[in-house]
């Protein structure tokens, strides 16, 4: 079983003050934790580079990565960049990036492919849409998503990475897809990725809290969560750590 992940994605909340505050919080915790990562904005990393210089058991990542390694691209950063200032891994693909910036499958892979290149672990989000799964789409659209990937760094360079699976309805909405519905598209992923993905790490996220952890985490091909609203207050985002500790 790959090892138990817990990622917190801070989105655009707060400020570089409270994001040092809030990482500084998340290192106080004691006591037994899963692997832990967090995705400040781009402007607060350093802030939480420094206030968890001494807690190197918690990773640092970015939420987002140009495709270009450098050059004349006015507002986009580099994976060199975030590897400079302390990033170790980046969100590649996610959802609010594929509907807002219209981020597609091609874009995607040319970042995590980009993402690798400069030394990045990349998170590739996954997830169908409501439409998607109301007509059965959703292993269609997770097949899509993952294909494109593979067809442009290689099998074994995807399953070097992490993947997320969050049903775009499910994020930010309140709405957590079933343990059951989470463990289809998880199991379905795993045997996607066949022998050499035994031991990637596979995350389900989507309006993850205190309360609905626990089923999610109970499932086979569950390895942990990708964390957003309930990231924001340390002790909630602690006590899902723990429930993915404990889990049965
Ligand atoms: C996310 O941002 O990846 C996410 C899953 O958000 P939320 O937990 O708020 O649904």
């Amino acid at each position: 079983m790959a090892k138990p992940l817990l990622a917190g994605n801070w989105k655009m909340h707060g400020t570089a003050k409270s994001a040092a505050e809030l990482a500084s919080q998340l290192a106080g915790y004691a006591g037994e934790k899963p692997e832990i990562m967090v995705f400040p904005s781009f402007v607060s990393i350093p802030a939480v580079v420094n206030a968890l210089s001494e807690h190197k058991d918690i990773a640092i990542g970015a939420q987002n990565v140009s495709h270009y390694s450098e050059g004349a691209y006015t507002g986009e950063i580099s994976g060199k960049m975030l590897t400079g200032i302390g990033c170790s891994h980046v969100l590649v693909g996610h959802s609010e990036r594929r509907t807002n910036n219209a981020e597609g499958n091609t874009l995607v892979a040319e970042k995590f492919a980009a993402a690798q290149q400069s030394g990045l672990i990349p998170i590739l989000c996954v997830g169908e849409t409501l439409q998607q799964r109301q007509d059965s789409l959703q292993l269609q659209v997770i097949k899509a998503q993952i294909t494109a990937v593979i067809e442009k760094v290689g099998l074994q360079n995807v399953c070097n990475a992490i993947i997320a699976y969050e049903p775009v309805w499910a994020v930010g909405t309140g709405e957590t897809a079933t343990p059951e519905q989470a463990q289809q598209v998880h199991g379905f992923i795993r045997a996607e990725l066949g022998e050499h993905g035994k031991d990637t790490q596979l995350l389900y996220g989507g309006s993850i809290n205190a309360d609905n952890a626990a089923s999610l985490f109970s499932q086979p091909d569950i390895d942990g969560g990708l964390v957003g609203g309930a990231s924001l207050e340390a002790e909630h985002f602690m006590n899902i750590a723990q429930q993915l500790i404990e889990r049965k």
